[in-house]
């Protein structure tokens, strides 16, 4: 039978979560009296998160586990999850129980109402480090003010979205992805609801620096052409300056022929120029290389077991 939710949670070396992750899960969504699935996306987890797993599925048929081959990364492995869910509404939270599993019934009554995307709103952050609150927060602002869709502010991947959104979102294959710009980008009716973030259930975050400024740049560069436009206007900046210090410098040398000797001035200028060519032309290469992705068209990731071998399994059983 088709399931109206679809819970899906990525899971990184979650081993010491995921039992409780399933209980709160399941406990909550009983509630709803419909029928729903949980889909684990185990994003080549290194610890016991695949057996464990396992265990579940073996317990109770609405968990369809699908197992990556290596580790794809957080967006990819939702990526998965969205493309295996077969809900009306699909919920995405994070395995760390960072997302309280209770909030997913504001979410489902929003949608009932009518609204197509309910994004959780991260009022408060609790147990994280004040440079993970200063990053993310920065982040999510510099996001909103050079993007061309505005994503809103201190909104994560946790949020409920419409089957009709899923659909246009699966339709879209690019490899480097933000999933909460392209849940924005997709339009209909969207909606926030606060929530207090909760600390870790266990376990350290699977996000360390590299990879948040990983995302920041897959988000930035999916959703704007401000970087590549800044070249541009550095160049006119200082076209413009040039053209006033010429004969500023011509009329200072013809009153007092000592002014502007030195190697100094000139050796900043060089300086500054070389390096502003060096950064415009790395953001090329920033978006060069995203493009180059998209050409070679690999698949966005290899399932190494997906719920269907789980089912066969089990029948053999
Ligand atoms: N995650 C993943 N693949 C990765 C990194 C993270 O599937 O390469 C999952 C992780 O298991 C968790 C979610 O993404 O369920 C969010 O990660 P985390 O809680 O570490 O991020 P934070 O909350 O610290 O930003
Ligand atoms: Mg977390």
């Amino acid at each position: 039978m088709k399931p109206t939710f679809s819970i899906i949670a990525p899971i990184y070396n979650e081993d010491e979560s995921l039992p409780e992750l399933y209980k709160r899960v399941s406990e909550v969504m009983d509630r709803t009296h419909e029928p729903w699935e949980l889909i684990l996306v185990n994003d080549g987890s290194r610890d016991k998160s695949a057996e464990i797993i396992r265990d579940l599925v073996a317990k109770d048929k609405r968990i369809r586990p699908v197992m990556f081959a290596r580790n794809f990364g957080h967006q990819i492995a939702v990526t998965a999850g969205l493309d295996f869910s077969q809900g009306d509404a699909v919920i995405i939270i994070d395995a760390d129980l960072q997302d309280p599993p209770e909030v997913i019934l504001e979410l489902i009554d929003k949608w009932r109402e009518g609204f197509e995307v309910v994004y959780a709103v991260r009022a408060e952050r609790e147990g994280e480090t004040w440079f993970k609150k200063f990053t993310a927060s920065t982040f999510y602002r510099l996001i909103y003010r050079i993007t061309d869709v505005k994503i809103p502010l201190d909104t994560g991947d946790f949020r409920l979205l419409d089957r009709k959104v899923v659909d246009v979102m699966n339709k879209m294959r690019e490899h480097h992805r933000f999933l909460r710009g392209m849940a924005s980008w997709v339009g209909f009716r969207q909606i926030g609801v606060n929530y207090k973030r909760a600390p870790r259930f266990a376990g350290v975050t699977k996000y360390p620096f590299r990879k948040m400024l990983k995302l920041a740049l897959n988000a930035i560069t999916s959703f704007s052409y401000f970087p590549l436009q800044l070249a541009t206007y550095i160049g006119f900046l200082s076209a413009v300056l040039a053209i006033v210090a010429i004969p500023v410098v011509i009329i200072l040398r013809a009153i007092n022929p000592e002014t502007f000797f030195g190697q100094a001035s000139t050796l900043i200028a060089v300086l500054f120029l070389g390096g502003v060519q060096l950064i415009s032309l790395g953001i090329l290469g920033e978006y060069l290389g995203r493009v180059y992705d998209e050409v070679k068209g690999r698949p966005l990731y290899v399932v190494s077991e997906g719920p269907d071998d789980f089912d066969k399994e089990n029948q053999n059983l």
